[in-house]
């Protein structure tokens, strides 16, 4: 810290230093005063009264003693402001006095005559004089005053001589007064400067010594700031850590636990689903029914929570594909209308014909929302309708936001329990729970997945009147010709006359927007007798109708009953009939049929069948003479018929016992040879020890458990690749991971160990069945597709280029179901539609070929889905069943990929070609 003898004010310092400098040298000049006064005394002795000189002595001695004591009593060191004023007050003094005494030597004790001895006084006051200006110095006036005092009296004592040299004498005394006068003035001001220059720096020092103090202090707290800031951000560092370590226990937890719940979950539902496919009693078949379905709910809750847990672990991420958001939505109502139909009640799907379909998102997503709110309104509504709804609420270049309803007239939910539905594992209240089950995350579930696409959820409810979920989402709007499925209507359908028979009033609201979309002339009913009423008045006035859709079930007749009656009134039977059905009323259509129902429609209504439906009954093949009605086939039916046509040589590498029973069980009901193994050595040895079949392979395909002891299912796959290397082998053996760890990433783990495809646990025979005949039959369409290289350069005509040999097994039901179309049994319709299938096809064909080599995976599924359908229609199962596998590489984007497939399409398209063919000249032959 700084001195505070030298923070005082400068002025005051000034007055110190001056008096501190006065009462260093002073004692000096009084000894140097004693002793001149002493010699001066001795040497005038002689010369000069003797009282005079005694006087004189006496009045130095005294003024000297005077001014050492005044010198003593000053304490330098301590002394404050105001000693040191009163010291230099008295120091003056003691000056003057001094002055005083030294004039009256010049005056008094001047030797008359003697000019030697007047010389010698002159000297010595000269030099006296001389002297002070170097002691006081610091007291200008003073020294001046001492100057005057001491040394005028001595030149007056010269002048008085009045001789010249006297004169000369005394001019020299006063010239010397006048010049020492002036350097006292010199000095001081000299002095003075340097001391204020000195007080000057020493503030400045002062001022850098407290600023060098704030910095210390400062430097102090930094410091101590900094060790505080390093302390937690190192804490904090250890928590991140500690969370990530959490975060990668809990999400290894999971697969780990999804595994193991998984794996039982495969025997359980497996040999279920293989025991309900042996002879059984009807209640023993009920009772594994429910296994079945306990089974199932089982998954799903595992599931939901392998979701949930995802999506907290921030491991689930958003996928952006172009979707039709229609055809998306149509789909995940036909999903629910048996269980709707089941309770009776009424699904309606409002996506108004003019809203745009195609959108680039998350399709899994929005289906997964859809599905829980859709599963939740069925769940808690036990009469009335649900409305699903989608509407454009913005709309810019770019993209859409849209809102999503789900409204039920179910019991609805109270307001106070509204808030927190949709926090994880809350439920409204728990009689609802009891009554009906769950475990509360479906809702989370929802608002996560909502919130990764940016957008927002809610509910509006009242108790016993029903509820509105609602979600709204941003979605990028990409141009409709990017999907398929598009109602572009070849036949104008505009002017036509509808009248819809329906006793639901929303879906009447559905119908009118879909027909009026169409241009069509709509009228609706509410029951049959206003039905009848309307078609009456409209012959009367020769406006008939030239379509009435009809309800099944309407609340005054049943709708097969309305139809007959208006088939059997000759004014307006002309009307062609549709039929709105539900699904577990297709097999009364034969009824249908001979009720005058040329087509029926399965609700929820799907705007492409409604299309379709309304194009076919106005067809010419249509009404009047015959009908039409939509046959599918279904695809369980599919997977039977094709079930045992595989045949396929498997290696099965498998560790669990239940697992390995149900794999083999399913491989060999599937007509498959199979060779077991317990691991993944044992997969290498078996591989190495097989003998090539004629198609050199040694198995067709290998189904690999990722997990299994002494060495699992990666390290054996990389063994296998090392071994096909080292052996020369040219095509690699399709290795099919089977796991039941369903987390994220896992498929890519599984191809990038070298695995060329992937089967989640648990699986059905129906999965298995496609995954065995995808890999089983790559070299079989290797081939082919070389050989078709060879044959064309471009696959199109592919029935000219076709070879006679190779003949389609065709579903004959499916043929003779067209052939019954007609009353007389002809083949005219059959021939008609084998003809369009046979120009059209190829088309088609043309696209898929197109978009496999272009990689335009809408090209690929639109095309795919079209071909489906129409050999679908036809009886060509399995070329239906191809075809589905190509619309699911368009879909997955990964069109490039399909090139091998899309090969045994054209095997197969071709032998379907040569069937219908043959079926056409056989039945005109
Ligand atoms: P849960 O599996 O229990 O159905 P959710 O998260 O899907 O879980 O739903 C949470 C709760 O919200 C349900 O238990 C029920 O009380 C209420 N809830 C959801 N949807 C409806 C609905 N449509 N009508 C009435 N209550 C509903």
């Amino acid at each position: 810290m700084p001195d505070p003898t030298t923070t005082a004010p400068i002025d005051d310092r000034m007055q110190k230093s001056r008096a501190d400098l006065l009462a260093r040298s002073a004692p000096g000049a009084l000894l140097f005063t004693i002793a001149l006064t002493a010699l001066i005394s001795a040497v005038l002795w002689p010369l000069v009264a003797h009282t005079w000189i005694l006087a004189w002595a006496l009045y130095m001695g005294g003024v000297s003693l005077a001014r050492y004591l005044q010198i003593r009593s000053y304490a330098a060191a301590t002394a404050d402001a105001d000693a040191v004023r009163s010291f230099n007050k008295w120091f003056v003094v003691g000056v003057l006095s001094a002055g005083v005494g030294w004039g009256a030597a010049g005056a008094f004790l001047f030797p008359p005559d003697d000019l030697v001895y007047q010389s010698f006084l002159s000297f010595i006051l000269a030099g006296i004089t001389a002297a002070s200006v170097t002691v006081y110095g610091p007291v200008k006036r003073a020294l001046r005053l001492f100057v005057l005092v001491a040394l005028l009296p001595l030149a007056a004592s010269h002048f008085v001589g009045a001789d010249q040299i006297h004169i000369v004498m005394g001019a020299a005394v006063t010239c010397y007064m006048i010049f020492l006068y002036h350097l006292a003035s010199i000095m001081h001001e000299s002095l003075m400067r340097s001391l204020t220059r000195r007080f000057e720096n020493e503030d400045l020092i002062n001022e850098l010594q407290v600023a060098k103090h704030l910095a210390e202090d400062t430097n102090q707290k930094l410091k101590a700031e900094i060790s505080i800031r390093n302390r937690s951000a190192s804490e904090l560092m250890e928590a991140r850590d500690k969370a990530q370590q959490a975060t990668r226990v809990k999400s290894d937890f999971l697969a780990t636990m999804s595994h193991e719940i998984r794996t039982p979950m495969n025997g359980v539902l497996g040999m279920t689903e293989l025991l309900m496919n042996t002879e059984l009693t009807a209640k023993q078949y009920r009772f594994a029914d429910t296994i079945r379905r306990s089974g199932e709910a089982l998954l799903a809750i595992i599931n939901d929570i392998l979701d949930f847990s995802k999506i907290e672990a921030g491991k689930l991420e958003i996928q952006h594909t172009v979707f039709d958001l229609r055809q998306l939505v149509e789909d995940t109502m036909a999903f629910f209308a048996e269980s709707a139909h089941r309770k009776k009640i009424e699904l309606v799907t409002m996506y108004p014909p003019e809203e745009h379909a195609a959108y680039r998102g998350d399709p899994q997503r929005i289906r997964q929302i859809l599905m829980n709110l859709i599963a939740n309104a069925i769940k808690f509504t036990d009469r009335g309708e649900i409305v699903v709804k989608v509407a454009t609420l913005q709309q810019s270049e770019e993209s859409s936001t849209l809102k999503f309803e789900v409204a039920d007239t179910g019991v609805g939910i109270k307001n106070d329990h509204q808030g927190r539905i949709f926090d994880s594992f809350q439920q409204a209240d728990g009689s609802t729970t009891r009554k009906f089950g769950g475990t509360g995350l479906g809702l989370a579930i929802c608002r996560r997945l909502v919130e990764l696409m940016h957008g927002s959820i809610g509910v509006e409810s009242r108790e016993n009147v029903g509820s509105t979920f609602w979600f709204s989402i941003e979605l990028s709007t990409m141009p409709e010709s990017s999907i398929s499925g598009q109602i572009k209507p070849d036949l104008d359908l505009s002017g036509i006359r509808v009248l819809v028979v329906d006793g639901n009033e929303t879906s009447r609201d559905i119908l009118k927007h879909q027909l009026s979309n169409w241009d069509m002339k709509f009228h609706a009913a509410s029951s049959a007798a206003h039905a009848m009423k309307y078609l009456k008045k409209g012959a009367d006035l020769g406006k008939t109708f030239d379509l009435t859709i009809i309800d099944h079930q309407l609340p005054d007749s049943d709708g097969v009953d309305l139809a007959r009656r208006i088939k059997s009134d000759s004014a307006i039977a002309d009307t062609r009939l549709i039929m709105l059905s539900s699904i577990d009323q297709l097999d009364q259509t034969g009824q249908w049929y001979l009720a005058g129902i040329e087509v029926y429609i399965n609700k929820p209504i799907r705007q492409v069948e409604l299309y379709d439906a309304v194009s076919n009954a106005l067809s010419e093949c249509g009404p009047g003479s015959t009908s039409q009605p939509q046959r599918r086939t279904s695809k369980k039916a599919l997977a039977e018929k094709q079930s045992h046509e595989i045949g396929a040589h498997v290696l099965l590498a498998e560790d669990n016992p239940v697992n390995k029973e149900l794999a083999r069980a399913m491989l060999e009901d599937l007509g498959c040879t199979i060779v077991v193994v317990g691991d993944g050595r044992e997969a290498v040895e078996a591989i190495a020890e097989a003998p090539l079949d004629r198609k050199q392979r040694r198995y067709d395909v290998v189904l690999m458990d990722c997990q299994m002891p002494r060495m699992d299912g990666f390290e054996a796959t990389l063994a296998i690749r090392q071994w096909e290397a080292d052996n020369g082998e040219d095509t690699p053996l399709p290795i099919v991971a089977v796991t039941a760890n369903a987390m994220e990433g896992d498929r890519d783990r599984c191809l990038a160990a070298g695995m060329s495809d992937y089967l989640s646990k648990p699986f059905g025979r129906e999965q298995l069945a496609k995954i065995v005949k995808r890999w089983m039959t790559v070299d079989v369409e290797m081939t082919h597709l070389a050989k078709q290289r060879e044959q064309k350069r471009s696959a199109l005509p592919v029935r000219e280029n076709s070879s006679a040999d190779v003949l389609a097994d065709l579903d004959h039901a499916a043929l003779n179901n067209i052939r019954a179309l007609l009353r007389d049994g002809s083949n005219a319709i059959l021939a008609k539609i084998i003809g369009m299938y046979l120009t059209n096809s190829p088309i088609l064909l043309g696209k898929l070929q197109e978009a496999a080599v272009s990689g335009n995976g809408e090209l690929m599924r639109a095309s795919a889905h079209s071909l489906k359908s129409a050999s679908a229609n036809l009886g060509a199962s399995r070329l239906a069943e191809l075809c589905e596998e190509l619309e699911d590489f368009g879909r997955n984007d990964n069109a490039i990929s399909s090139l091998a497939t899309l090969g045994i399409v054209e095997f197969e398209f071709e032998a379907v070609c040569n069937a219908l063919s043959l079926e056409l000249d056989d039945k005109a032959a």
